[in-house]
Order: C-alpha cells, then sequence, then structure tokens
C-alpha cells in the first residue's frame, strides 16, 4: 500500500516510509491510497472471533501487503495483551472501556503497534533509531511504556519540570531500560520546540537516526480501528444489535480516534452515526454546526486530553469525504460540554447506575444521552480510567471513591530517574550527540 500526503505536494511513500518519517515532506498527514473493504459475510460471523484475530484480519486490510501475516499477526498478538472491554452502563448506553492497557489510556493501543512495526522495520539496520517525544503527560506515558524493552529503539522524553502530574510523571520516569526521561526547565512549549528543532538540525540527522512518536504517524492511528471492529462484534454477541442501529460517540482531541473509528465505517463496519463529543475547545463542534472551520488557542479544561484548537487529524477528515461539509456533518454530529456540565455528568451517570466515569468518557456519554433514538443502541469510548484524574473525580463524587488500579500505584512505587536540563537547544543537542 503506497501512502499519499493530504497536501498531494509530494510523491507516494511506502508504508516504511510512512511510519518513519511521521510527516509527509510537505507538511501533510499520510494517507492509505486505498481502502480495502470487508465483504458483508466477515460481518456475518464476527462475533465468533477473538479480539486478537478481529484485530489481525483488519490489520491485513491496512498492512498486508507490507508485511508478511505470520509477523503482522506476532505485531498485533502481542500489541493486544491486554482486553477492551464493552460494559453496559443503562439499557440502551454501553462504555467501550479502553484503559486496560499499561497506561490506563486508549493511546497504549496505538504507541504499543507503532514500537512494533517500527521495531519489525528496522530488523535490518544497524544504527539505533531515536524517538524524541515532548509531552505534557499522557503522551509522554503510553509512548515509552509502548516503546519499553523494543530493541534498536531509544526513546527520550521531553517533559516540562514540576508542570506534569505526580502519576504521570511516574509512568516514564521509572521505567529505565530504553527509556530516558529528559526534565527540561521551561514549559511544554519549550519542550516541543526543542524537539522540533533537532528533527531540523542537519548535523544530529546526519550523525543520529531521529524520529516522533506523535499521533498523526500512521501506524498509531490506524490501529484504533481495531477496537470499534471489536466492539461491535461484543456487542452482536450478546443479541444487542438485533433489529438496532449502532451511534458511536467519541470523546476528541486531535481527531484520531474518531478518525479511526470513520475508516472503520468506510470499511464496511455497520454503524449508523458518529457523534464527536468536544469540551470548551469546540471548534470541531462549530465547524460540524456552520461549516466554518476556525482553529484558535486552546482553553484549559477538566477534560484536559481534549484541549485542542487545531486538531491534527482534521484535515484526514477533510480529505476521506473530499472537503465536503454536507457529507461530514452528516456522517458526524457535534456536541459540547462545559466543566460544569462534565462535573454534573459524571455525578449523575454514578448516583444513577454506579459506573464511573473519566471527565472524557462523561462528553461521549452524555451526547448518546441527548442524541440516541428508539431503535438505537450507543456505545461510547471510555478513553482513559478514572483514576488517571482522581482529583478532579473525588471532588465531584466524594473523597476516597476512586480506587488507585495496581498499575498506577505500582508506578507510584518505582524510583524516579530523570536527567534535568536547560531549555537551550546547544545543551539539548550536546547531550543527544554524547548519549543517542
Ligand atoms: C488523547 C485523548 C483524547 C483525545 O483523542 P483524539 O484522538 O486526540 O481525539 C481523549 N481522551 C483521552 C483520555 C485522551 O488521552
Amino acid at each position: 500500500m503506497k501512502y499519499y500526503s493530504t497536501n498531494k505536494n509530494t510523491p507516494e511513500v511506502s508504508l516504511k516510509e510512512a511510519v518513519i518519517k511521521g510527516l509527509a515532506s510537505d507538511n501533510g498527514l499520510f494517507m492509505p491510497a486505498h481502502i480495502n473493504k470487508f465483504e458483508p459475510s466477515f460481518f456475518e460471523d464476527i462475533q465468533n472471533l477473538s479480539f486478537q484475530e478481529i484485530a489481525f484480519e483488519v490489520a491485513k486490510k491496512f498492512f498486508g501487503d507490507d508485511i508478511p501475516d505470520n509477523k503482522l499477526k506476532e505485531i498485533v498478538f502481542d500489541t493486544l495483551e491486554f482486553d477492551c472491554p464493552v460494559v453496559k452502563v443503562t439499557n440502551s448506553i454501553f462504555s467501550l472501556e479502553l484503559f486496560h492497557g499499561p497506561t490506563l489510556a486508549f493511546k497504549d493501543v496505538g504507541a504499543r503497534f507503532m514500537a512494533r512495526l517500527l521495531n519489525y522495520f528496522l530488523d535490518e539496520q544497524e544504527n539505533q533509531v531515536n524517538v524524541l517525544v515532548a509531552t505534557s503527560g499522557d503522551t509522554g506515558s503510553a509512548v515509552a511504556n509502548g516503546f519499553l524493552g523494543v530493541e534498536g529503539i531509544h526513546v527520550f522524553v521531553l517533559y516540562p519540570k514540576g508542570k506534569v502530574s505526580k502519576i504521570q510523571e511516574s509512568q516514564f520516569t521509572t521505567l529505565g531500560k530504553n527509556i530516558t526521561a529528559l526534565e527540561i526547565e521551561g514549559t511544554f512549549d519549550d519542550c516541543q520546540r526543542l524537539v522540533k528543532t533537532a528533527f531540523l538540525d542537519k548535523e544530529l540527522n546526519e550523525k543520529l537516526v531521529l524520529t516522533s512518536a506523535n499521533s498523526i504517524n500512521v501506524a498509531r492511528f490506524l490501529p484504533q480501528a481495531f477496537y470499534y471492529f471489536n466492539a461491535y462484534a461484543r456487542l452482536k454477541k450478546q443479541g444487542i444489535l438485533k433489529n438496532k442501529e449502532l451511534v458511536v460517540s467519541v470523546p476528541s482531541g486531535n481527531l484520531g480516534n474518531i478518525t479511526a473509528g470513520l475508516f472503520a465505517l468506510e470499511m464496511g463496519l455497520p454503524i449508523t452515526q458518529f457523534l464527536a463529543a468536544n469540551n470548551a475547545n469546540s471548534v470541531v463542534f462549530e465547524y460540524l454546526e456552520s461549516g466554518d472551520y476556525k482553529p484558535r488557542p486552546s482553553v484549559e479544561t477538566i477534560a484536559n486530553a481534549m484541549d485542542v484548537g487545531e486538531p491534527s487529524n482534521f484535515v484526514r477528515i477533510l480529505d476521506l469525504y473530499e472537503h465536503s461539509h454536507k457529507v461530514i456533518s452528516e456522517k458526524i454530529k457535534g456536541f459540547r460540554y462545559s466543566d460544569s456540565e462534565i462535573k454534573a455528568i459524571v455525578k449523575k451517570v454514578y448516583v444513577e447506575t454506579g459506573y464511573l466515569c473519566d471527565p472524557h468518557g462523561a462528553c461521549g456519554f452524555e451526547s448518546l444521552n441527548e442524541f440516541l433514538l428508539k431503535d438505537q443502541v450507543g456505545l461510547f469510548l471510555e478513553t482513559a480510567h478514572p483514576a488517571k484524574f482522581t482529583e478532579t473525580v473525588e471532588e465531584i463524587i466524594g473523597e476516597g471513591k476512586v480506587k488507585l488500579p495496581v498499575k498506577l500505584a505500582e508506578f507510584m512505587k518505582g524510583e524516579k530517574k530523570s536527567i534535568v536540563l536547560d531549555n537551550v537547544f546547544q545543551f539539548f543537542k550536546a547531550y543527544l550527540l554524547e548519549k543517542a
């Protein structure tokens, strides 16, 4: 399969090149040249396959031309060592829990897949590949844990000193092995600037193999289609979809997750409607309502992984539907919630059903609650475990009510190892040249 750039100003590339480069040379995002559909018969028996088996079938549609089946199967099965179960919340609303991976958020799926795919492509290469990632919290932990112990790859996580929560920091500073945490004296923007400058620095790129692992990478976003297919299978298996339509709601920030869902849809997965749930950062909601796309700086909310003012995957959705606002606004309905609304939803769902949503999932739940018609079943993506936002959630439902999952507690016990660096590029460069 070839990959083209959404800017269409550069030749198509191979999967290997798309994964290693991340961004196309004309600054566009890579898109697969074809979408391989499933036969309708695939969906008749899908409920008899396991999550890993379903994911392997989906992966073959994307990557089957480029990777031998046995190798691809290994990568998929190894990525999905954990489940993404579907849990009943009300009679018509179900939660797709994406928080059973190592860092308790959905980004684990894409990060683990990308690490294994990169490792496969690098097999014959001698040089170590250095992944540079700037993080304000969640991306760093998913990437560090996804790449942990993967041979031939070293990860440098840059994060702003003192500006990341203890839980988040522990998830990438206690790992050791091929993961190095760099505590930068400065802000997240400083971290991002250092990484971007490094990718442009001639000397660094001559001496080292550098790559990024951000969420625009095709190897991170496409595998997110796996769990949409699996959720359909699990609902079907339980007889829940009999004579019912399926509506899927996605708490959205950079739109990677919902774009993967739209790919699943275009591959034939029977989903009637997508909902995009925004917080106060509602450029997508506004675009869907009016057709005007007005990116702007983000504002802070309690659903902070959705604090995005210029969603990077928006161009992929435009490209997929040939820039037609009419088509896009039919496929996706937008919703938005303020912080006070999010708090009220978390509380209401908890009191009425006993199910504890995190602030992101809460937006997904409520959009279904508003939208669903009779004869429809709703599924929202529960994108992170509520314990990742303990302070916020306990303020809503009461102190001591959120149990710290074993996995998070284990991270907290580990010994913090990090290197403190000034936010000056020359120091960062010198450090990389010596260590990488
Ligand atoms: C990253 C993230 C999101 C946003 O997902 P996108 O793919 O960027 O739209 C939502 N919730 C949580 C918990 C996240 O970590």
